[in-house]
């Protein structure tokens, strides 16, 4: 499983990294961002969590 944000539509609200910081974190310009390049299979829940508390959907599995 592949995580990818989409700064453009990320609101930087925090709630994926709230969710799931073993997954997601800020990036250089204050987005999200997915830290791993393949989610490990025991965080795809707490992962797949985040992406759907999104408010603005900007994370998709890939
Ligand atoms: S929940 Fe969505 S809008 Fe909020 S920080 Fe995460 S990616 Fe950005």
């Amino acid at each position: 499983m592949e995580i990818q944000v989409d700064p453009e539509i990320c609101i930087s609200c925090g709630t994926c990294i709230d969710i799931c910081p073993e997954v997601y974190d800020w990036d250089d310009s204050g987005k999200a961002h997915s830290q791993v390049d393949d989610v490990p299979s025991n965080l795809e829940s707490c992962a797949r969590e985040g992406l759907e508390s999104c408010p603005v959907d900007a994370i998709k599995e890939a």
